[in-house]
């Protein structure tokens, strides 16, 4: 069985630990891998090696770090089927889904490509007599990123392609449920020329993770998984003096007004819930159907869910994958049924689906929920599984309070054709992606990507303008060459002001 290993200071190591956790076929239920798990040591281990290499690739050139950068981005765009194989396997999405994955990656890197215009500084001519000022920005030191299953190369690369660009060295601690697609990724860096040292990769669970926090040349840890974790690292890495972006869970709310056209919102609502097995912290997972009419839409919604082809992800005739784990789907079915227990109508149960051939799969069929309310489990938990829970409001106004009264804050969406409508509910909602006849609004690269509310802790959002702040410190200075024979020579006690 093959061991999946860390990558410290350019090559693959078992480093100390010999713990480990398994890696499952999502599709046949059964073990194919295994994953080291790092030990407090390990992760010093690598941490010793990101700082030694900080030394020099903080002094590298621009142009030296965007050589490796455009390197970097070749070889991701040549590799983007073995990365989607790799991550089909281990997560158990569909190969379609896993190369768009790579893809919103890959914009990231290409976003990183342009960082000498990024890291420009401003400069104020003749501020004061003789005296010009001027400001640029510094990389950190060794930052830590600490990413979750459901995307296990789009996560990292919100992080360690504009960290690296910014002249700091990086530890990565990806999922240990698909580790393998980081793996890939630490050897094409060492391809592309990035130094040893600058990108490493410690495989573990909590105590890697508490190892990193508690680390004192760590300079800062972006976190992304669920919320009562991205509140713990928040927590235990900010009393470190830690900078620290932690994104956390959601619950995505779609509203639809009755204006919008009924196919295009079923359409766009089914993607939306059921892509990835709504595996998705920009899933919608919550439909709000405003007015009297829903029942059309509803039944659109049904039919189409019951169409959707649940299968291995790496069938081309799949459309939809089993969940992560055999933990996660007992979990799903469980939820669906506190729906019916607390009133709720089951209009698509997907807990019976069996796939053919992979009877012991994770699977969980496309599952819609109706008459449910804000005070059901399946409303109040993530359930993050292919499940979609319709929520029936009165009108707009209703729909944006409901959606800001959910303690989450990621994603949300607005199907409708009145402009009016949009606007209102763009400026109501407390919410920080926001789509209006896009489900799944996911900024590009060149915006950052963030959630409000209990779905982000930190003041950070990731990528983009947010991501580059994040991951440097401004210097400013103010800069005078006098000539001394021109000075008056006086001592001056008052507090400097500019003349
Ligand atoms: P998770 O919180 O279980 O794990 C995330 C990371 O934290 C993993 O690397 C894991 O090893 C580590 N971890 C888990 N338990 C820990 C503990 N007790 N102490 C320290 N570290 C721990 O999340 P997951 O199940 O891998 O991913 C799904 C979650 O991630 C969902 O809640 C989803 O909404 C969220 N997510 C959010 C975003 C976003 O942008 N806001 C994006 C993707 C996923």
């Amino acid at each position: 069985m093959d061991t999946v290993q860390h990558w410290i200071a350019g090559r693959h190591t078992a480093a100390g630990s010999t713990r480990t956790s398994p890696v499952y076929d999502p599709a046949t239920g059964e073990q194919q891998a295994e994953v080291l798990l790092a030990s407090r040591d390990d992760v010093g281990t690598a941490v010793a090696a990101a700082r030694e290499a900080f030394t020099s690739w903080s002094q590298s050139s621009l142009s030296v770090r965007t050589k490796v950068l455009f390197a970097f981005r070749e070889l991701v765009n040549a590799r983007i089927d073995e990365l989607a194989e790799l991550i089909s396997a281990e997560h158990g999405k569909v190969l379609a889904d896993a190369r768009g994955e790579v893809q919103r990656g890959l914009e990231v890197v290409e976003f990183a490509c342009g960082i000498p215009q990024l890291l420009k500084g401003d400069y104020s001519d003749q501020v004061s007599n003789g005296i010009d000022v001027f400001s640029f920005r510094e990389p950190l030191g060794v930052v830590a990123g600490i990413t979750p299953f459901n995307f296990p190369a789009m996560v990292p690369m919100w992080m360690y392609p504009v960290a690296i660009a910014c002249g700091n060295t990086f530890v990565l601690k990806p999922s240990e449920r698909d580790p393998s697609a980081s793996a890939l990724v630490a050897r094409l860096w060492a391809e592309a020329g990035l130094p040893e040292g600058v990108f490493n990769v410690v495989n573990g669970d909590k105590e890697s993770v508490d190892a990193l926090l508690d680390h004192p040349d760590v300079a800062a840890v972006s976190f992304v998984g669920s919320t009562p974790i991205a509140r713990y690292i928040h927590e235990r890495a900010t009393a470190t003096g830690k900078r620290v972006q932690a994104l956390g869970g959601a619950k995505n709310h779609a509203v639809v007004l009755p204006d919008a056209d009924p196919e295009f919102a079923a359409n766009h609502l089914v993607s939306a819930a059921f892509g990835s097995a709504g595996e998705r912290c920009m899933a919608i997972s919550a439909a709000v159907v405003v007015g009297r009419d829903g029942d059309r839409l509803l039944d659109l919604v049904s039919k189409k869910a019951g169409e959707v082809r649940v299968g291995p992800g790496r069938d081309a005739g799949s459309e939809m994958g089993p969940v992560i784990t055999a933990q996660a789907r007992e979990r799903i079915v469980g939820l669906i049924g506190t729906g019916e227990q607390q009133g709720a109508r089951i209009a698509v149960d997907g807990r019976g689906l069996v796939v053919p051939g992979h009877e012991n799969g994770f699977f969980v069929g496309p599952t819609v929920i109706d008459q449910v309310t804000t005070s059901m489990d399946v409303y109040r938990e993530e359930i993050f599984g292919p499940v979609l829970s319709v929520v029936r409001s009165s009108d707009v106004d209703e729909a944006i309070a409901l959606v800001n009264a959910n303690p989450y804050g990621n994603g949300t969406a607005i199907f409708t054709s009145s402009g009016e409508a949009a606007r209102r509910f763009q400026r109501g909602v407390t919410v920080g992606m926001i789509g209006i006849n896009v489900p799944v609004p996911v900024p590009m690269a060149y915006y950052s990507f963030g959630g409000w509310k209990d779905s982000l802790f930190g003041d950070k959002h990731v990528h983009g303008p947010e991501g580059v702040a994040f991951y440097t410190r401004a210097k400013v200075v103010t800069s005078r060459w006098p000539h001394v024979e021109a000075d008056d020579g006086r001592v001056q006690l008052a507090f400097p002001t500019s003349s």
